[in-house]
């Protein structure tokens, strides 16, 4: 989600470009206002927003997001994107991770990521507009509810796979534990 901090350092403008994981709807399926945002004028630049009771939030992958990983409202994104950092790019900005390592970590977790979004294709789901856990749940409620044929069950049990093999991975080096 935030592609960058304030004032960037060289290793967060490296990492956060080559991943996107936080803006893609793998890390996050929203992302929700914080005091100091501007609804209307995050809207007017192109956010879609979802009012939900008190809470304003909006979908991931997010509509800012550029193929290159960079952030179309940069100057002017929520303030959650401004504040977070995951738990990699902290490690990499403290100096307990070497940025090769950081960014091999990155290209794994797209690579597990790019797995799942494959086995849901094959299962019928390409909607590469929902965040890939509402993909993985709605998939699984489809096939659960109907006779599984062999093939499709195969196909459904190395999806499942896929999803924990990342989930593993986010856990492990995307997530803050606190
Ligand atoms: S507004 Fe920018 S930084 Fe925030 S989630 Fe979207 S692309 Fe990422
Ligand atoms: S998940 Fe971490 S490394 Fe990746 S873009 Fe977001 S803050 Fe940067």
């Amino acid at each position: 989600m935030n592609k960058l901090t304030s004032s960037p350092t060289a290793a967060a403008e490296s990492l956060c470009l080559s991943c996107g994981l936080c803006c893609n709807g793998v890390l996050f399926k929203d992302v929700e206002l914080r005091e100091g945002d501007n609804a209307e004028q995050l809207e007017s630049i192109g956010l879609p927003l979802e009012r939900l009771k008190k809470k304003i939030r909006f979908p991931q992958p997010c509509a800012a997001l550029c193929g290159d990983n960079r952030c179309r409202i940069y100057a002017d994104r929520p303030v959650r994107c401004r504040q977070f950092e995951c738990a990699l790019l902290k490690e990499v900005n403290a100096g307990h991770v070497e940025m090769s390592a950081a960014l091999r970590i990155v290209r794994t977790a797209r690579e597990r990521a790019g797995k799942v979004q494959r086995r849901l294709a094959e299962l019928g789901d390409t909607d590469t507009a929902l965040a890939l856990s509402i993909r993985f749940r709605r998939t699984k409620r489809r096939v659960e509810s109907g006779a599984l044929d062999e093939e499709t069950a195969e196909t459904f049990s190395r999806l499942t796979l896929a999803v924990h093999d990342l989930n593993l991975l986010l856990r492990d080096s995307f997530f803050l534990h606190e």
